[in-house]
């Protein structure tokens, strides 16, 4: 039996736990794969209050080593399921079975990926799965945006700024964003609408220089050279495992208050598995810290 159990130990999981275990509680954290979560993808974090540069591998590390040496105790264990009795709750993992006073949420989500070949190999070297993080690395290069949604047509603006051409590759003719987005891309001279096409080919060695893309109507294909691709085809939650527990929104976010609390009592859901419009570094310790200061205040 331990205080609070952690499911996750990305920046949210990992920032809860630096604070329970500060209020002199226990923590437990349970993790599937590896700690750092989504930014350990990253080359180089740059909006980090307080930090001018570090990679996502480094910043993933210190706050792991941080928990760590708090006390904090870690399993790196899938979970499978959670119940929520009465006086405890109890998490069972592919191996285990532990128990807790509360649970704090703390899965993150997982990114769509566009499933071709070469897509895991070259990511961090030209493939990325995010602008605001990654662009500036490709400063006055071409560069391309794969998908219709918000997310990137936010960041094919956003390229247009500073890259020399920004492609949008959409699978559709028609973007799924919001036109008050889609309209600030009028007029951009360095943009290019690649619309009813895939991608289709990666091309590089050791780092991108050209992607191949499939007109979907034609079946034509043709060769963008690009330093960099930016996937933005949409993100998952993983929370289906929780949802006879807590209540999860249509898109399978797990409701929040301001407090991270759930709809179970003592269970809380921190980071980019909860509700949320905002889905920063910053805003994910920020989630940890909040529901862990709760769940050590209501234990
Ligand atoms: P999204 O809205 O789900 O859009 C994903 C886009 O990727 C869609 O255009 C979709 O095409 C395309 N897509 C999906 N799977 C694909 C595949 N396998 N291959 C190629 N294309 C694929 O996701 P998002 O842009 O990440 O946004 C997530 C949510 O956050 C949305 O609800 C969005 O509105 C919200 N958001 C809002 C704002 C804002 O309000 N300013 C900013 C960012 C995000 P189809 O259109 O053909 O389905």
């Amino acid at each position: 039996m331990v205080d609070v159990i952690i499911i996750g130990a990305g920046t949210a999981g990992l920032s809860a736990a630096i604070y329970v275990q500060r209020a002199g509680k226990k923590a437990l954290v349970l993790e599937e794969s590896t700690y750092g979560g989504q930014i350990i993808n990253t080359a180089d974090i740059e909006n980090y209050p307080g930090i001018k540069h570090i990679s996502g591998f480094d910043f993933a590390t210190d706050l792991y080593n941080q928990a760590k040496d708090l006390g904090t105790t870690f399993a790196f264990e899938g979970v499978v399921k959670i119940e929520n009795c009465e006086d405890e709750k109890v998490v069972y993992t592919t191996k285990n079975e532990y128990h807790a006073k509360a649970i704090i949420i703390a899965t993150g989500m997982k990114r769509r990926e566009l499933g071709i070949e070469r897509e895991k190999e070259l990511t961090g070297k030209g493939v990325s799965y995010c602008a605001t993080c990654d662009g500036m690395f490709f400063r006055g290069k071409n560069v391309a945006v794969n998908g219709g949604g918000n997310v990137a047509v936010e960041d094919a603006e956003y390229l247009t700024r500073f890259c020399k051409r920004v492609y949008i590759i959409h699978r559709r003719d028609e973007f799924r964003a919001d036109e008050a987005e889609v309209v600030k891309l009028d007029g951009k001279e360095n943009l290019v609408k690649v619309m009813d096409s895939t991608v289709t080919k990666l091309n590089g060695d050791d780092r991108l220089h050209s992607i191949e893309v499939t007109d979907k109507n034609t079946g034509e294909t043709k060769t963008l050279n690009v330093d960099a691709l930016f996937v933005a085809i949409g993100q998952i939650p993983m929370n289906q495992i929780f949802s006879d527990i807590v209540e999860l929104d249509e898109r399978g976010f797990i409701k929040t208050d301001e407090e991270c609390r759930t709809s179970a009592k003592g269970i809380y859901a921190a980071g980019d598995c909860r509700v949320k419009t905002v889905r920063q570094l910053t805003t994910a310790a920020s989630d940890g810290a909040i529901a862990a200061l709760n769940a050590c205040n209501n234990l």
